[in-house]
């Protein structure tokens, strides 16, 4: 999306799909891109400040965007409220919205939101307050390798991501882990390695949902996207049945399948495998 054609009255994208539940089922999901401020953090692979604003949000533009968004989705159970940033972050989402962001949840059983350890902690219990449903928070830790971490300029250590993730289950609050396969100037093998030792910690953290995305040469990296490792989808398919079994029913694993051809066999086994799980061995 090009940051000319945004409106505030209006999502930039809304997704309708399936997820495994984590208890052997699937449920029907909504995920509404919010179009709201732009992200402060400013990660070096991030590129979804293409699709935000370059000033603070207009208090009750949220709201407006989710009536558009879900008009007419009765069947959905499941909301995922993504901001290309933090849920947390007043310029992105105004406190003042959150009572009504909050009745808009009501109809689904669970809402998931992204945000940064850095942002909210205060905000996040205000906002849970108001809920009478489920929430989750997703969290990008991308990888436990501590060199690539600070590469990407998270600003945030392994050991911060550790304490936020503690401090969210101790809330009540379910956690979802994005996790980066690759980055510019590694191989494959150390890429798979480092992803799959990354969910292994996320499960470890307590993750109710990790959800791996290959990195895309569409992503900033800096201009050094052209460096990234070419991951086969039958790498893949063999990195998802691994972590699936490490997890062994305690999370949900997911290979985020944006961008790859529906068509392609492994694609097809991949989406295969992201729903049918959930279930922990005897
Ligand atoms: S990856 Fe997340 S925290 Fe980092 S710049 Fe992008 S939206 Fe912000």
């Amino acid at each position: 999306m090009n940051r000319e054609l945004l409106t505030t009255d209006r999502p930039y994208l809304v997704v309708d799909e399936f997820e495994a539940d984590g208890l052997g089922g699937q449920v029907a999901t909504t995920t509404i891109f919010l179009t709201v401020s732009e992200c402060p953090v400013g990660c070096n692979m991030c590129d979804l400040y293409r699709n935000t604003l370059t000033t603070p949000t207009p208090p009750g533009s949220v709201p407006i965007q989710m009536d558009a968004a879900l008009a007419g989705k009765g069947e959905s159970r499941w909301l995922k409220l993504y901001n290309s940033g933090n849920f947390f972050d007043p310029r992105s989402i105004p406190p003042s919205d959150y009572s009504a962001i909050a009745r808009r949840c009501d109809q689904f059983s669970r809402v998931v939101v992204e945000n940064h350890p850095r942002f909210g902690a205060v905000r996040l219990k205000q906002f849970r307050g108001l809920l009478e449903t489920r929430l989750e928070v997703a969290v990008g830790l991308e990888t436990v390798q501590p060199r690539w971490l600070d590469r990407m300029g998270k600003r945030m250590s392994r050991d911060d991501f550790d304490r936020y993730a503690r401090w969210l289950l101790s809330e009540q609050v379910d956690l979802r882990v994005f996790l980066i396969v690759g980055m510019p100037g590694v191989s494959q093998r150390e890429a798979l390695r480092w992803a799959r030792l990354s969910a292994r910690h996320a499960v470890a953290c307590g993750a109710r949902h990790i959800s791996m995305i290959p990195a895309r040469h569409g992503h900033g990296w800096n201009g050094r996207a052209g460096e990234l490792p070419e991951i086969s989808l039958d790498a893949l398919v063999e990195l998802a049945s691994e972590s699936i079994a490490d997890a062994d029913g305690r999370a949900v694993v997911t290979i985020d399948l944006w961008g790859f051809d529906p068509d392609t066999p492994s694609v097809d086994a991949l989406r295969r495998l992201n729903l049918d799980q959930g279930t922990r061995s005897p």
